[in-house]
């Protein structure tokens, strides 16, 4: 067997692989992003995840969802665009509206719900996209019975589960997936040549040779709905820079648990810390890298 190198890492690191903001950056430097999920019953994920995407540095980002939640949507993040998508009682239907060629990165799952319609957009949009996407929620969740899928992919997929969501995965249980979750990671990023960011209080990110890395920020207060997308947000806005894929990713899971480590220091407390205090409070982290 291998030996692979497992490395924490550092705030160091994120201060030398960090893209530095060039002065004649123009919006096209920093990349096109889409987010396609949300549903009437879940537009707060969406939400979440674009404002945290625009927070973190992104260009453009594009928002493909259900178009009743599209006013909520925008009373968070104006700087945000819409694709209205076919829907029915509230959850997407259908994807026609949806021109994968034109983004640097894209990001599913988030909100969506778990339809027979939402799974087939799902498998569909991996299949189709010709950049890096990132799958999480309820896109692992379509996704768990097809991973034969991923294989065929000649751009990176990156898969974002917490331990629940590896456990259906992969049909091992949550207790086992806890107990060696770095072995577990390897094998399965291997397998489906994906990277994997297995989440939990600390996270481990996999590339698809089993290389791995641990972020050790964040704290309990984020063990709370919405955190999830808030991170999808942030390593949506990494993977659509330039920069190295295993970098951005490991950066984005950094700056994350930094801010809400950042904000119970002085502003709040791990009890009332919420997703969305985390996304105001990348402003503290990133000024540090700047
Ligand atoms: P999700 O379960 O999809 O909402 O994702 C939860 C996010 O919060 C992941 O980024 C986790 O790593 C993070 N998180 C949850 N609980 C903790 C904890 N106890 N300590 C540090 N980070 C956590
Ligand atoms: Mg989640």
């Amino acid at each position: 067997d291998q030996v692979t190198a497992r490395k924490v890492w550092t705030e160091e690191q994120v201060h030398f692989t960090l893209p530095k903001r060039d002065d004649y950056s123009h919006k096209g430097t920093h990349g096109k992003g889409l987010i396609v999920g949300g549903s009437r019953e879940m537009p707060g994920s969406i939400a979440m995840t674009a404002l945290s995407s625009l927070r973190s540095g992104a260009g453009l980002v594009s928002v493909g969802t259900v178009n009743e939640v599209i006013p909520s949507i925008v009373s968070h993040c104006a700087e945000a665009t819409f694709i209205p998508l076919d829907s029915e009682k509230g959850v997407i239907t259908g994807s026609q509206c949806l021109d994968y060629s034109v983004y640097n990165a894209i990001a599913i799952g988030m909100g969506m719900g778990r339809s027979e319609d939402t799974a087939e957009l799902t498998r569909q949009l991996i299949k189709e996209a010709n950049c890096p996407v990132i799958v999480d929620a309820d896109g692992l969740y379509h996704i768990s019975d097809d991973l034969e899928l991923l294989k065929q992919r000649e751009f990176p997929s990156i898969l974002t589960p917490h331990p629940g969501e590896m456990s259906r995965l992969t049909g091992i249980p949550v207790k086992e997936i806890i107990s060696k979750p770095f072995r577990i990671a390897e094998e399965f990023s291997k397998t489906y040549q994906v990277h994997l960011i297995l989440k939990g209080p600390f996270t481990i990110v996999t590339d698809p040779k089993g290389k791995q890395w641990v972020n050790t920020s964040g704290n309990a207060g984020l063990a709370k709905g919405g955190s999830g997308d808030v991170l999808s947000g942030i390593l949506l806005s990494m993977v659509m820079q330039p920069q190295l894929l295993v970098e951005a990713l490991a950066n984005g899971c950094y700056i994350h648990g930094k801010a809400a480590d950042n904000l119970i220091v002085n502003k709040h407390s791990k009890q009332d810390l919420l997703a969305t205090d985390v996304i105001q409070g990348l402003a503290s982290v990133f000024r540090t890298f700047s």
